[in-house]
């Protein structure tokens, strides 16, 4: 990591290491939260921008999918999901609706790790419709209590993980470089991470295209496997979006303003 990010991320650092080595704050508070069980676990939904970005067809200011130099070339987050152990979640869990003074300080962090890689604006809890982190906070966010009692606390620390569990470079140091051409192994992919995280994560693909990563934490933090036992997880997400033997991490590729692919970042790993 250069050493502007390392000051960058160090504050966040710190503040997760508070949120993570303080047990009680998942333990000591009422076991449900505006009439929906608490959670039992968080999975860490990342996006691969190289395949979420092939299907975009218009551009608009805040799609990051358009970004030219700056388009994203990691994983980005789509989000930090509580969930059941039996392959449901919560959520919309409380009534408070987001408010994006509370995160102001974030921005910067968030445009570049979190950015939305479309044009349409999600619905939101409450009604109507909302950005990208506004429909995350809400819908998932929320449900967060009691490990998070706030927003800011919620995207600190979703910024932190991300920090410290950096699945891009994971798969690069493996030889899992992007690529148009090249197919790789979906067991090589996941033994990758098990290897570096030890635990198993959740692949998403969207045709052979690997779109998202799954990462899956105890509510302290420490990484558990995303199917725990039962594959119940597992087979729910693959029943619809399941991963072939071989899958592809195709080369992030900006879009113009016409929705064409016109900036094709080279070899880009962290
Ligand atoms: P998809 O059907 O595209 O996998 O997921 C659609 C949406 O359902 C996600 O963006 C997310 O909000 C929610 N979702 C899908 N899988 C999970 C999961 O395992 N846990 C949680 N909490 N939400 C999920
Ligand atoms: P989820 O799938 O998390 O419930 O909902 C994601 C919602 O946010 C969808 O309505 C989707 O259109 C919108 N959205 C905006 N930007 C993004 C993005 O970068 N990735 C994903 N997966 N959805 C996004």
């Amino acid at each position: 990591m250069p050493p502007l990010t390392l000051w960058l991320v160090l504050p966040f650092l710190v503040l997760l290491a508070a949120a993570t080595t303080s047990p009680t704050r998942a333990t000591t508070v009422a076991s449900s939260f505006h009439g929906q069980r608490e959670f039992d676990y968080f999975a860490f939904a990342l996006q691969w921008p190289g395949t979420y970005c092939k299907r975009t067809r218009s551009c608009c200011p805040t799609n990051g999918c358009c970004r030219g130099s700056n388009f994203p070339t990691v994983f980005t987050i789509h989000g930090l999901w509580p969930d059941y152990n039996d392959g449901t979640w919560p959520s919309c869990c409380s009534g408070s609706s987001f408010d994006p003074k509370e995160i102001l300080t974030l921005t910067n962090s968030l445009e570049q790790y979190w950015p939305s890689l479309s044009c349409s604006k999600p619905s939101l809890c409450h009604g109507g419709k909302g950005t990208f982190w506004a429909h995350e906070w809400e819908k998932h966010g929320t449900c967060s209590y009691p490990v998070f009692r706030n927003e800011y606390d919620y995207f600190v620390a979703v910024l932190n993980l991300y920090f410290k569990y950096n699945v891009t470079s994971v798969l690069n140091d493996a030889g899992y470089v992007p690529s148009n051409t090249e197919k790789y192994p979906l067991g090589g992919i996941i033994s990758a991470i098990e290897n570096a995280f030890h635990a198993s994560p959740q692949i998403v693909c969207s045709k052979d295209s690997v779109e998202e990563l799954r990462l899956c934490f105890y509510k302290d933090f420490q990484p558990r496997d995303c199917a725990l036992g039962s594959d119940i997880k597992i087979n729910m997400v693959t029943s619809k979006k399941s991963c072939p033997k071989y899958v592809s991490l195709p080369e992030p590729v900006s879009v113009s303003k016409t929705g064409t692919m016109d900036f094709k970042v080279g070899a880009m790993m962290m």
